[in-house]
């Protein structure tokens, strides 16, 4: 096949392989329709002949032994969001390349475009694929969220663009279908049992109500409403202490038997979720993590390592002794004076701090965030904190959180720096100035919401 012809469509040059090209068709043709303007035919006849003879009657095409008559640096087999991004990326690593994408239709876009079709006279118009971004600020990777910045798509357009109203104003809401083949019987079950607090979503239905009419037995109701509703706790299953928020309150302490095992239990919250650290000696620790373990395996738990557990204390502002701080650091400095009780008769320590506490701190502790659209160096641990030309601090925890998106830290910084509510510039390795700004902590569930109880 020889692939010669080419036409320029919306500024990008395609290469056609077959037939004629949409502007000349669109000459030949000049429909006043606006898909057909742009000129969108989506799955068009010659897009699927070939395939139809390879899959449906076992056609052969002939074609090894080919001269090769065009050379590429890269063959993108495919111009869908995949094949057009890959074809993307290379072109950005390497600007004079030659990219040949071939695709069986003359529209780019793959399954993200337009779906239209008549029946029986009607025409239908759909989505043939991507109706929507899906939740691009949670779900995509920073190089996804960079593909988009640099294209120029907007996400916070959805907020308008899209009519959100649409099928509420049909009367239409989600719902669950079960089909005669695997239930026995049609029965289509609306309503949308989503976790919204507000219960402002269409045809919104408390979890109970929904599965309730479910076609299927009773016990399997119970499970499934169990397994969405019920305390995800796996101490439950193992000990009987009162573990209710009541009996065992946030920063409290009881002494109970673990599955067997006797322990010390403390509701601590260092990386801000609902948790305990469990203090039981030494030859006792495998046989109840295995107890664990085998308790939570219906929860689907997991264990995780410390690099995580340094970052949800992070995303918590909370600080590690010793990383955070040094034996020089005093609690108004690290901004954990409201920790100590200066009230009490008597402590060590107390005239010491008492003599601190009358002069101004040099530099405190504060959260900061990086601009998320920081795309160079990342500053590390112990990176000086410059103002005006002179240090004027340290950065003393930093990390990317997937769950903010953007770069959180903890960094001493001046009186200046905080008193001008603000900005200052992190020196990185190669000497460049990253820019940051002071952030309020807790960067992550202010409200501590996340270290209660479930209802
Ligand atoms: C009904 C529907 C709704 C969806 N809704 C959403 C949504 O709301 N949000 C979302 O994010 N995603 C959605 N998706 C998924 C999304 O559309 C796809 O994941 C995405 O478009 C896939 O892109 P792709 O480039 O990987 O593949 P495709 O879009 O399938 O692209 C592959 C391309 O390769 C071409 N091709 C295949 N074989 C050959 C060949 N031998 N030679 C040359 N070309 C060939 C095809 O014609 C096609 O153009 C939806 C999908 C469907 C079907």
């Amino acid at each position: 096949m020889s692939i010669t012809r080419r036409d320029f469509l919306n500024g990008a040059a395609l290469t056609i392989a077959a037939g004629l090209t949409p502007a000349t068709q669109l000459a030949a043709q000049p429909a006043r329709y606006p898909p057909a303007l742009m000129g969108l035919r989506g799955q068009h006849e010659g897009s699927f002949e070939a395939a139809h003879a390879l899959a449906r009657e076992g056609r052969k095409f002939p074609v090894d032994g080919l001269p090769i008559s065009e050379t590429y640096d890269l063959v993108v087999v495919g111009g869908g969001i995949s094949g057009l991004s890959a074809a993307w990326f290379y072109r950005r690593a390497k600007p004079s390349a030659r990219i040949l994408i071939l695709d069986n239709h003359d529209d780019f876009g793959g399954h993200a475009k337009r779906n239209e079709f008549t029946l029986d006279g009607r025409r239908i118009v759909g989505y043939g694929g991507s109706q929507s971004l899906q939740s691009p600020k949670s779900l995509y990777s920073p190089v996804a969220k960079g593909l988009l910045r640099d294209l120029g798509v907007d996400v916070t357009r959805f907020e308008t663009a899209f009519e959100r109203g649409l099928y509420p104003s049909l009367g239409l809401s989600r719902g669950t279908f079960f089909n005669r083949e695997m239930f026995g019987r049609d029965v289509l079950v609306t309503g949308d049992p989503g976790s919204d607090e507000d219960n402002a979503r269409p045809n919104a239905k408390p979890l109970s109500e929904f599965v309730s009419a479910f076609p299927i037995a009773e016990a399997s109701k119970a499970q499934i409403v169990a397994l969405y509703s019920a305390a995800r706790d796996p101490l439950a299953g193992v000990t009987n202490l009162d573990l209710s928020a009541e009996a065992f309150p946030y920063l409290g302490v009881r002494e109970a038997e673990i599955a067997g095992v006797p322990a010390r239990l403390l509701r601590a919250g260092f990386v801000g979720e609902l948790g305990y650290e469990i203090h039981v000696p030494a030859d006792r620790a495998c046989a109840l993590w295995d107890a664990l373990m085998e308790a939570g395996s219906v929860h689907g738990i997991r264990p995780f390592g410390v690099e995580a557990q340094r970052l949800l204390r992070l995303e918590k502002g909370h600080i590690i002794i010793g990383q955070d701080t040094d034996g020089l650091t005093t609690p108004g400095e690290a901004a954990v004076d409201w920790a100590v009780k200066m009230d009490k008769p008597y402590f060590v320590g107390q005239r010491s701090l008492e003599i601190v506490q009358r002069k101004n701190p040099k530099a405190t502790l504060v959260g900061f965030t990086l601009d998320s659209t920081n795309e160079g160096a990342v500053p590390k641990e112990c990176h000086l904190v410059i103002r005006d030309g002179k240090i004027a601090g340290r950065v003393t925890s930093i990390a990317w959180s997937p769950a903010l998106e953007k770069h959180v830290g903890l960094a001493f910084v001046s009186r200046e720096i905080i008193a001008n509510r603000g900005g200052f510039f992190i020196r990185v390795d190669d000497g460049r100035m990253v820019p940051a700004r002071i952030a309020k902590t807790p960067f992550y569930d202010a409200a501590g919401d996340r270290q209660k109880f479930a209802a």
